[in-house]
């Protein structure tokens, strides 16, 4: 058969030594027929009409056909749907014009299974100047095609969660924003963070974080509607787009459900982890129009839910590039405030309303800045609590308020507490027992002297390691209080499981009393469990005279507030002092 066409095969060269009919000539015509049956290059030769004549064993390895099952056929069984027909056809018209073509193929086996083939298709001539058959060799490059496809897709995804990656989300976005831009129409680019991440991982290790944020990524995708993208920009930021969004609620409303389902509990580790997040929206035109300000301005109010105690969402606005700048101004600032040691502790006095006397005092941190005065905790400890400084700042505020204790002492005041309020962040970190027995042990405070005080949210973070440092803690004589109790979802009883001393009622009910009567039935309550679960209550914000009557009527064992005295430096906290308060409870009478 082949040596037919081999006959057939004529160049346009007619006196070609495999033509001629001599010993030479058969000889030659011999050593192509082995060439062609022994090279590794997949080689099809059809007739002028593209019917196969032939095909080589390369051929048959390659794609799992025999000789006689495609003897007859066309090269189109080959075909894998991968070309379109314009590719075809520029074949064609290409070799039927006596060029050859050269191109890489895909193809499709006999199995279903495609390869590539790097291939060239020479058109033959035959004496007339007839296109007489079209030989086509190649090579199966299919592996090599496969490590660019590749290479080609990790440029454009990512290869933990297999979203668009960065650089490719900003080529969506530009293709979003132009097409809007021809047709009109809006785009809206929500960035999403995840609160806390840096703790999951920090808690359970790397693999586990890798896993959680495969997890999110197809709880996100799962959440979106199959023309809405979603990409990771990085580490546990996801960007989505959304094409045509009809109003902004409609934004805030697929949000919420992203929010919503993140909120689903996920397993890490064999327990069930809630996972919170913070976004932010920025809308085309409205806000800005081009790619990279849509994405900075998302950032930025991202930042701003973050800032508003994150799992939640936030548009941006004009006036928020002012307000996350001065974020950034504080961060900084805060850091070299650390550095230049401007921050220090006030105290405010802590009586006892049963005896009138000065019982114990609570370190509030202060900012005092050369220029600005004085910063309250209020503004600067939730930006330490996000950047992690809260964590150095914790530390200077404990060791300070211990240093301060045996200056009192030493004086000759003797306080029975000091209360130290303990950040979630600080709660969290698996070293706190060890850094409070340090601190305990280098100053002498004794047992039960010093006071923590916590959050409910900080417990309910992760209750069970909280349960866990709150037992090491307890070991060391320390006292443990509730603090701002009442502003958060969980009763009392919800606290059991904690071993804690102490409640103290929030300011803002306390602010409430005496005419409120919600706010008189809730402190009512509070103490009453309180003195059921064998804890004792402290009153904070305590500004007048009324309050304090009504707290010690309901039977609250301690009192706190601006009545009593204010958050002042230590050396101002005196007998002398406190002398003025223990008058005020004496006077309200028994
Ligand atoms: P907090 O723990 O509830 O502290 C009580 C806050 O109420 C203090 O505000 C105090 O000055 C204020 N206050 C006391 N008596 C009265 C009153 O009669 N009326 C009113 N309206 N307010 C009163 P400050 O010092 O600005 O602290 C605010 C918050 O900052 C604290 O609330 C606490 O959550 C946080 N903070 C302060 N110092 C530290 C610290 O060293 N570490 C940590 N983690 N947080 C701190
Ligand atoms: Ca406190
Ligand atoms: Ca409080």
């Amino acid at each position: 058969m082949e040596h037919e066409i081999l006959h057939g095969v004529k160049d346009q060269k007619a006196d070609h030594p495999a033509d001629r009919d001599t010993p030479a000539g058969q000889l030659s015509r011999r050593i192509l027929s082995q060439a062609l049956e022994q090279t590794a290059d997949i080689v099809l030769i059809t007739d002028q009409k593209g019917v196969i004549e032939y095909v080589n064993p390369a051929f048959e390895r390659s794609t799992g056909y025999t000789f006689d099952e495609v003897l007859g056929k066309r090269p189109g069984l080959l075909r894998s749907g991968t070309h379109d027909k314009a590719f075809y056809d520029r074949l064609w018209s290409m070799i039927r014009k006596g060029l050859p073509f050269r191109g890489v193929v895909v193809n499709r086996r006999q199995d279903g299974s495609h390869y590539y083939e790097e291939k060239t298709i020479t058109p033959l001539v035959d004496e007339s100047g007839a296109i007489s058959h079209y030989v086509s060799t190649g090579k199966d490059v299919t592996e090599r095609a496969k490590a660019q496809e590749k290479l080609r897709e990790l440029a454009y995804f990512d290869s933990l969660t297999e979203l668009p990656n960065r650089h490719h989300l900003h080529q969506l976005l530009s293709r979003a924003v132009n097409q809007a831009e021809r047709h009109g129409g809006e785009v809206a680019v929500l960035f999403l963070d995840l609160d806390r991440f840096k703790q999951i991982n920090d808690a359970f290790g790397h693999a586990q974080g890798d896993c959680l944020l495969q997890k999110v990524a197809r709880r996100l995708r799962t959440t979106l509607r199959e023309e809405d993208t979603v990409g990771r920009s990085g580490g546990d930021e996801f960007v989505i787009l959304i094409q045509h969004p009809r109003y902004p609620q409609d934004v805030a409303r697929v949000a919420q459900k992203l929010l919503d389902g993140l909120a689903e509990p996920f397993a890490l580790d064999g327990h069930d982890h809630q996972i919170d997040a913070s976004i932010g929206i920025s809308l085309y035109p409205d806000d800005q129009t081009t790619p990279d300000d849509l994405l900075k301005a998302a950032d930025m109010a991202m930042y701003q839910a973050k800032a508003r105690g994150g799992s939640g969402f936030r548009f941006f606005s004009r006036d928020m590039e002012a307000q996350v700048l001065e974020r950034i101004e504080l961060e900084r600032n805060l850091r070299l405030a650390m550095a230049r040691g401007e921050l220090t502790n006030h105290y405010q006095p802590q009586f006892d309303l049963r005896t009138g006397r000065l019982a114990g005092a609570e370190a509030l941190v202060r900012w005092i800045h050369p220029k600005l005065v004085m910063i309250g905790p209020d503004r600067f400890v939730p930006v330490a609590e996000e950047t992690g400084d809260i964590l150095a700042i914790g530390q200077l505020v404990l060791a300070e308020a211990c240093q301060q204790m045996s200056a009192w002492k030493a004086g000759g005041l003797h306080l029975g507490r000091i209360s130290v309020n303990l950040s979630p962040r600080q709660l969290a970190h698996p070293d706190i027992v060890t850094q409070v027995e340090r601190l305990i042990d280098v100053h002498c405070v004794g047992v039960g002297t010093l006071v923590l005080e916590l959050t409910e949210s900080a417990l309910m973070q992760d209750p069970e390691q909280a349960a866990k440092t709150l037992a090491g803690l307890k070991k060391l004589g320390v006292t443990l209080s509730i603090d701002d109790f009442g502003t958060g979802y969980s009763s009392l009883s919800h606290l059991r499981r904690f071993p804690l001393d102490c409640v103290k009622i929030d300011r803002s009910f306390v602010n409430d009393l005496p005419d409120d009567p919600t706010a008189v039935a809730l402190v009512d309550t509070i103490i009453r469990m309180a003195r059921n679960l064998k804890m004792s209550v402290i009153a904070e914000g305590v500004e007048n005279e009324a309050q304090l009557l009504m707290l010690r009527e309901m039977g609250c064992e301690g009192a706190q507030g601006y009545l009593l005295g204010r958050p002042m430096p230590g050396p101002e906290l005196t007998d002398n002092l406190a002398g003025n308060a223990s008058a005020l409870i004496g006077a309200l009478g028994v």
